[in-house]
């Protein structure tokens, strides 16, 4: 291999702490290294999203990273495959035509790809619609769910479409950090203040990139919170786009009348549309996601791996999917097929399911021997010390509090035959000592979380 080709391989393994995970997957994996001229580093992508929007924000990060690795300055160039291939005459055949065919991260957001259970049926089915008709019925779309389930799917899936099916629209995806920060750029680039209406507008260059467009889709609205001149800049955008049929999708981590810090008449201007939630996937939908990922990445997954992590992982889409990579990667790393007992070690840290101890009055009588530096033979035992009778007043009283035990079961069935009415006098006279001395409040507290686990 080249030499700036290994070097290339070193920055993705520094970057890899340098970039979230979602854009690290999406964006840096998929850059393929194709010319090194001793001080520009040449990468390509075939992403147009990655090229428009993730390479200006990941340039930085990449060039100091390439610059570490050389050990001197190195200016970094991206450019979208085809622009390569236009631009040099191809005696650098550096293209690796096996990295070449390794099909785009983005490209895999299509509504193929997206698996609908109930709990996303009708914003998976109003996306649809939206991409088939823009701009004619869900105006503006506004999506809104917890993370990992799928929004920003949702979103470059219309992109994708739109793109295939209506090549004549006009499109633009952006998050609202990359909406934010432009407008904010456009406003030091010599906008000011509109005197009519005391906001603050942006210059011409930004507007015309936002408003003239057939469809605009924005991702996470929910980090407008707070930026007031930017949600006016939002809201006017909007206003113009809608009332000229142009399609808007929005997305957000909440329904927009708990969106705190955004303006009343934006987010009431995201209310005049259709609103549609993405909830948690049941099991089975799990299951059904578990099973196209497999079959995606083409991998032979046993039903009962499906099962087992379909089981364990419910928080959302983004895990099951990484559990699913991780036990791809683990069988791949032991040369092993996937099997149950492969993915339970692959995922032993992930799926932290602590067998919760039953609380039970041996169990209680265990934790305050321990406590007490005495034995389980102690406390049930009929010697006197005052040490060990405490103790056994205290397990007595916690067994009471903590268990279905009757006092009648714990005198007589854990406390060597005990009345009842001794039971119950224990549990008096330690509720007595609670209520006045701190020390034994303490104590119990302590003895408490010990058995709560
Ligand atoms: P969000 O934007 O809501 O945080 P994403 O759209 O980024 O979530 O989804 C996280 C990951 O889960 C992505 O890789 C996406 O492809 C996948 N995913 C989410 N929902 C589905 C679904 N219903 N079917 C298939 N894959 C999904
Ligand atoms: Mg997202």
């Amino acid at each position: 291999m080249e030499e700036y080709k290994q070097n290339w391989e070193k920055a993705v393994v520094m970057l890899s702490n340098l970039v979230q995970r979602a854009a690290f997957e999406s964006f840096i994996l998929c850059l393929v290294p194709v010319k090194y001229d001793g001080n520009v580093f040449t990468l390509t992508t075939n992403s147009t999203i990655g090229k428009e929007f993730q390479a200006p924000r990941y340039l930085n990060r990449i060039e100091m990273t390439l610059s570490e690795v050389y050990n001197k300055q190195i200016k970094v160039n991206i450019l979208l495959e085809e622009e390569y291939e236009n631009m040099s005459s191809r005696t650098d055949l550096a293209v690796q035509d096996s990295q070449k065919t390794e099909s785009n991260f983005y490209d895999k957001y299509v509504f193929d790809t997206f698996v609908y259970g109930a709990n996303s049926q009708l914003a998976y089915v109003s996306a649809k619609k939206v991409a088939e008709e823009p701009g004619q019925d869900y105006n503006p779309l506004f999506m809104w769910g917890g993370v990992g389930l799928g929004k920003t799917h949702l979103m470059y899936a219309i992109y994708n479409y739109i793109k295939k099916h209506h090549p004549e629209k006009k499109i633009l995806y952006c998050t609202s950090e990359e909406f934010l920060n432009e407008f904010i750029a456009s406003i030091g680039k010599g906008a000011g203040y509109n005197n009519n209406s005391k906001e603050v507008t942006s210059n011409s260059k930004f507007r015309s990139k936002y408003r003239d467009v057939d469809v605009l889709l924005i991702d996470d609205v929910q980090f407008f919170s707070g930026k007031e001149s930017t949600q006016t800049e939002l809201f006017h955008t909007f206003n113009t786009l809608t009332g000229i049929g142009k399609q808007v999708v929005i997305s957000s981590d909440q329904p927009p009348q708990k969106l705190e810090f955004i303006e009343k008449r934006l987010s009431s201007r995201f209310s005049q549309g259709l609103i549609v939630d993405i909830s948690l996937p049941d099991f089975e939908t799990r299951s059904a996601i578990l099973n196209k990922k497999a079959e995606l990445l083409g991998l032979d997954v046993p039903d009962e791996v499906i099962t087992f992590i379909a089981e364990n992982i419910s928080t959302n889409i983004r895990e099951l999917e990484g559990a699913l990579t991780r036990v791809a990667a683990f069988s791949k790393l032991k040369a092993e097929p996937i099997s149950l007992s492969l993915s339970e070690q692959a995922l032993k840290d992930i799926i932290n399911k602590p067998i919760k101890q039953e609380i039970t009055t041996p169990f209680i009588q265990e934790i305050v021997a321990n406590h007490f530096n005495i034995t389980v033979e102690d406390i049930r035992g009929k010697k006197r010390p005052a040490n060990i009778a405490y103790a056994r007043q205290v397990a007595m009283y916690l067994s009471c509090k903590h268990t279905d035990d009757t006092l009648v079961r714990v005198g007589k069935e854990y406390f060597g035959g005990r009345d009842h009415s001794t039971v119950h006098y224990a549990t008096k006279v330690i509720s007595k000592d609670i209520a006045e001395k701190e020390g034994t409040r303490e104590m119990i507290l302590e003895l408490e979380s010990k058995i709560k686990g």
